[in-house]
């Protein structure tokens, strides 16, 4: 009887996989072939700032192998988040869509029903995989929507942030626990996944590490390579916020102030204070997230000598990324959130040999909601018109485009742990408008004479005609990208009395 039963399940999921590569070969007519339709393999780590890669000119560290991905590719130079935190970037990666519209807005999960790139892609004959931080949900199985990996063929997350050590996995739903250091046995399971690919498909693996996450926890021999390091200081560092809004004052991700036992993991020598403090601090902060960043550099190098030994190199498209950016200690912070650079600036690296010349340099201003029609196009797909980014293929080919966007918008929901009030903004290759609307204050940046963002310009009256341009332009891009203020704190406005909370 249950022989039976297996028949019935099994046979539709037959017949769609024929219908699967009958698709394909329509595909071939349309230029094209399934033998050329490449891997995809995306690389994300999680708070990675890209002027900690030293292909982007990193004073702080060497990452040979992240940066082999820009030798023997393109580097973007303006690759940018549009929600500075780690479960909306996961989100709006998956979707091409804005947090307004996919639903998570803040640090909730997502309604895994709604269609996402790893579905299409399955859809069209690739063998998809997940492994790593996730983030998104899938701890609760009785609930449908609950976040869960959907459009997986194989998926093993870690649950929420995961631990750096020894952490248990949930592996198609099943918890285990692993044994080793996280940022290892991600990649372990990333090599895994490629060698147990079926023969006859291409494969897209999101491969996805937890590190360089806050409480940035080093394996030894990382911890040891950055244990006597000392870290130039950034040049924003002693950031006093004068003529700012109150926003950078009121939150609490400072080095000075907030970083705790757990971060640093010792206690400062005794009798420090003032700046020799600070400055102890921020070394802390650094040597061990360094160590981490240095683990996983070495665990891309790891993951690349694969595909090369495996002669996947040349038709597999790489892409190392971040969910976000990271401060550094610039303005005296850490985390992220803020529409500043360093938060807002994701790393970009992706390579391509069938069809990207090494060495490239873009400086187009791209969004982490671009990523997901880039994958479709690669793949000869069609991209769905209710995606809001942009596919990227004509700019990695060096083909001309057609208009490229000027201006990007931004918009961060709820103060969340670090206190960050809410905004939203504009940002040009020349200015930043940035309104806190929870606070009613504004802040202007001219990024060519002031890069730092250290002089908010929105009240100097040479600026005037500079603010209302920019102002007509963020409300423009707010009403085209159909943001109708949707969700009030992170919440759907819709149902802040209901029962549908995040
Ligand atoms: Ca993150």
């Amino acid at each position: 009887m249950r022989k039976h039963i297996l028949c019935l399940v099994l046979l539709p999921v037959l017949l769609s996989g024929v219908g699967g590569q009958v698709a394909t070969r329509s595909g071939i007519s349309q230029g094209i072939g399934a033998a050329d339709r490449p891997n995809i393999v995306f690389i994300m780590s999680d708070d990675h700032a890209a002027h900690a890669i030293s292909a982007y000119g990193s004073r702080l560290i060497s990452t040979p192998h992240i940066d082999r991905l820009a030798k023997e590719g393109m580097l973007f130079e303006n690759c940018f988040v549009t929600n500075s935190i780690c479960t909306p970037s996961r989100a709006a990666i998956l979707t091409g869509k804005y947090a307004h519209l996919n639903g998570v807005p803040v640090f909730n999960h997502i309604d895994n029903r709604q269609p996402m790139v790893q579905k299409y892609l399955q859809e069209a004959g690739y063998h998809t995989g997940m492994v790593g931080k996730w983030h998104l949900g899938g701890q609760n199985p009785y609930q449908p929507e609950n976040g869960r990996p959907t459009g997986f063929d194989y998926w093993n997350i870690l649950p929420g942030q995961g631990a750096y050590f020894d952490p248990v996995m949930i592996e198609m739903g099943e918890r285990k626990k692993l044994k080793g250091y996280t940022t290892d046995l991600i990649t372990d399971l990333a090599i895994r996944f490629v060698a147990n690919r079926p023969a006859d498909r291409p494969f897209f693996l999101m491969y996805h590490h937890k590190a360089p996450h806050r409480n940035w926890q080093p394996d030894e021999k990382y911890r040891r390579q950055y244990e006597n390091f000392d870290p130039p200081l950034p040049a924003s560092f002693d950031d006093d916020y004068r003529g700012k809004s109150d926003a950078s004052r009121q939150a609490t991700m400072h080095i000075d102030e907030d970083l705790n036992r757990s971060d640093l993991k010792m206690d400062p020598p005794p009798g420090l204070t003032g700046a020799a403090l600070k400055r102890w601090k921020y070394t802390r902060y650094m040597r061990d997230y360094l160590a981490c960043v240095q683990s996983v550099d070495d665990n891309v190098g790891r993951f690349l000598d694969y595909l090369d030994q495996q002669g996947l190199t040349r038709n597999t498209i790489v892409i190392y990324t971040s969910d976000q950016g990271f401060f550094l200690g610039e303005h005296n912070f850490y985390d992220k959130r803020f529409m500043y650079e360093e938060s807002l600036r994701m790393p970009f690296l992706i390579r391509w040999p069938a069809k990207i010349r090494p060495g490239s340099v873009n400086e187009k201003m791209i969004l982490n909601v671009d990523f997901a029609p880039t994958f479709l196009q690669a793949a000869g797909l069609k991209v769905p018109a209710d995606m809001q980014g942009r596919g990227i293929l004509p700019i990695l080919q060096g083909r001309p485009t057609a208009k490229w966007r000027e201006a990007i918008y931004y918009r961060y929901y709820h103060p969340g742990h670090h206190n960050v009030a809410a905004h939203y903004g504009v940002r040009t290759r020349t200015h930043k408008l940035i309104f806190f609307h929870g606070l009613k204050q504004w802040e202007l940046y001219d990024l060519v004479r002031d890069p730092r963002e250290m002089r908010n310009e929105y009240d100097n009256p040479a600026y005037a005609a500079t603010v209302s341009r920019l102002k007509r332009q963020l409300e423009q891009l707010k009403k085209e990208l159909k943001d109708t203020d949707q969700f009030q704190d992170g919440v759907p406005v819709d149902d802040v009395d209901g029962e549908r909370k995040p």
